[in-house]
């Protein structure tokens, strides 16, 4: 995919880069290299402050950001504007919280004194996707610099002024010159970074082919890895719940970033009581929203970020039709404008052994599956191969209890919306991925944690 800026609103191409050289791929490497050596000596204060500084600016530009976002991608404005903040959130968070997660933990041992110490590994890459184009990059990069790591960016060919915009902010805050880079690369340019020793650790929100290639790049050359893939998040709705506040927050769920989450609800799964009236409901819903120009503050629903996801999407609603789904709403691309357009879409009798039923659909779409019971619920929750998130809906105490404990997902919010929060860690299991983004966790992923022995 050729680096460049294509508005999805309009189908416009406004703007092509030209991918890094070799020399020049290595030129960025060596001043990375080179700054961590300095930088790794830098004290938490002064990380601290600096990230402090990066939220200001956040805060300070947040509609020039956001308007960034929107033209590359089409997310609502009022959403790009909300992700900025929150990456002023998850700087302030670790700036404050990353002294106490990175101090000395004493444990007590045959030795005098021992403890375990936590350092910073180095060069660290990070391959990021579109859809949170700024917030999926600060999850990484506040972290990462908080440790005392220095981060690269190889972001998503459609967004390369969100990930110079990126650099710039980090820039400004006033961190070293090479602690934090933006690489214009093609996927094809990735496997030779992860393989220079110079990079000694890779992270990747993306889709498994991606995920499975950097990681086995990596393997090889006996590097970690940490994984955020896809998802076809269940919502489970069992007769006992607060159907009024389930439905509300489905719609959310499922159209979040107009429908292109990695933790959006895909799969509604219905306890037989109550399905009619959800369904009812959730079609009035969906049909209340607004879609059109992401640029205006009232649209709900923006284009889809590329002309190629548009035509995956198609392409999966038609096969579950012909394998015996039925199209309650929506279910084709909208042809009266340009752009990228597609309508909320509810499916419903979709059969379990059809191709589509355990994909990930990467928009506005809605599954809708009945179930008779808890059992039937937890169980097409699982027959998946991802685990990412879950939202499950019962005002019951047993039932909840067994949620928790029954389904196979790196999260599980009961009576509630499944979302990240940086004091929560966050990521899957399954071929949703592995290792964990945000809270202590998070900070641990990248730093060797160091047993110290003192006689
Ligand atoms: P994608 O094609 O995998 O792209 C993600 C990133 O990986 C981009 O920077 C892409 O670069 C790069 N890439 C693609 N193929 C690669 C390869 N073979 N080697 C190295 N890098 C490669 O993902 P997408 O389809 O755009 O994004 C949507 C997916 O991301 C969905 O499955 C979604 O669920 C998942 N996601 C997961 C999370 C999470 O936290 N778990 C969050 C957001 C999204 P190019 O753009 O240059 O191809």
């Amino acid at each position: 995919m050729a680096i460049s800026t294509i508005n999805p609103t309009t189908a416009e191409k406004l703007k092509v880069f030209t991918p890094l050289t070799s020399a020049e791929i290595d030129k960025k490497l060596a001043l990375a290299d080179s700054t961590f050596k300095q930088y790794r000596k830098t004290s938490f204060a002064q990380r601290s402050a600096w990230l402090n500084r990066a939220a200001e600016i956040l805060e300070k530009n947040k509609l020039e950001y956001a308007r960034i976002m929107t033209t590359e991608m089409g997310k609502p404005i009022k959403s790009a504007i909300a992700e900025v903040q929150k990456c002023a959130l998850v700087c302030r968070y670790y700036a404050e919280k990353a002294p106490k997660f990175l101090a000395d933990v004493s444990v007590a041992t045959d030795a005098s004194e021992s403890f375990v110490s936590y350092h910073p590994l180095g060069v660290i890459l990070a391959v990021m996707p579109w859809n949170f184009p700024f917030w999926q990059v600060f999850r990484f990069a506040a972290p990462a610099l908080m440790a005392g790591n220095v981060g690269i960016l190889k972001h998503a060919s459609n967004v390369p002024q969100c990930a110079l915009a990126l650099e710039d902010i980090i820039q400004q805050a006033g961190f070293p010159p090479g602690a934090f880079q933006t690489l214009l690369i093609g996927a094809e340019q990735v496997k030779a970074v992860i393989e220079d020793d110079r990079v000694k650790a890779a992270t990747l929100t993306g889709s498994e082919p991606a995920g499975a290639s950097l990681a086995s790049a990596a393997g090889k050359q006996i590097k970690k890895t940490v994984l955020e893939l896809g998802g076809s998040d269940p919502f489970i709705v069992l007769e006992s719940a607060d159907l009024e506040s389930a439905v509300a927050t489905a719609v959310t769920a499922r159209m979040l970033n107009n429908g292109q989450s990695c933790i959006a609800a895909k799969r509604f799964i219905l306890a037989e009581a109550i399905a009619d009236e959800f369904t009812e409901e959730l079609i009035t819903k969906f049909q209340a929203l607004k879609v059109g120009d992401p640029m205006s503050e009232d649209t709900d629903i923006g284009p889809l970020a590329t002309s190629a996801i548009l035509t995956d999407l198609d392409q999966q609603v038609q096969t579950s039709v012909q394998a015996g789904a039925k199209i309650l709403i929506g279910g084709k691309p909208l042809s009266d404008r340009p752009g990228n357009f597609y309508p909320p879409t509810i499916l419903t009798d979709i059969p379990l052994d059809s191709p589509t039923a355990k994909e990930e659909f990467f928009g506005p779409v809605a599954l809708l599956f009945r179930v008779k019971n808890i059992d039937e619920a937890i169980e097409l929750a699982n027959d998946i191969p991802f685990g990412l998130g879950a939202s499950a809906w019962t005002t019951n105490p047993q039932e909840r209890d067994r949620l928790i404990k029954d389904i196979e997902a790196g999260a599980v919010f009961i009576n509630g919306l499944v979302k990240s929060d940086p004091r929560l860690p966050f990521g899957g299991i399954k071929r949703s991925g592995y290792g964990r983004e945000l809270s202590i966790q998070g900070i641990h992923e990248f730093v060797n944690i160091k047993t110290v022995w003192i006689k």
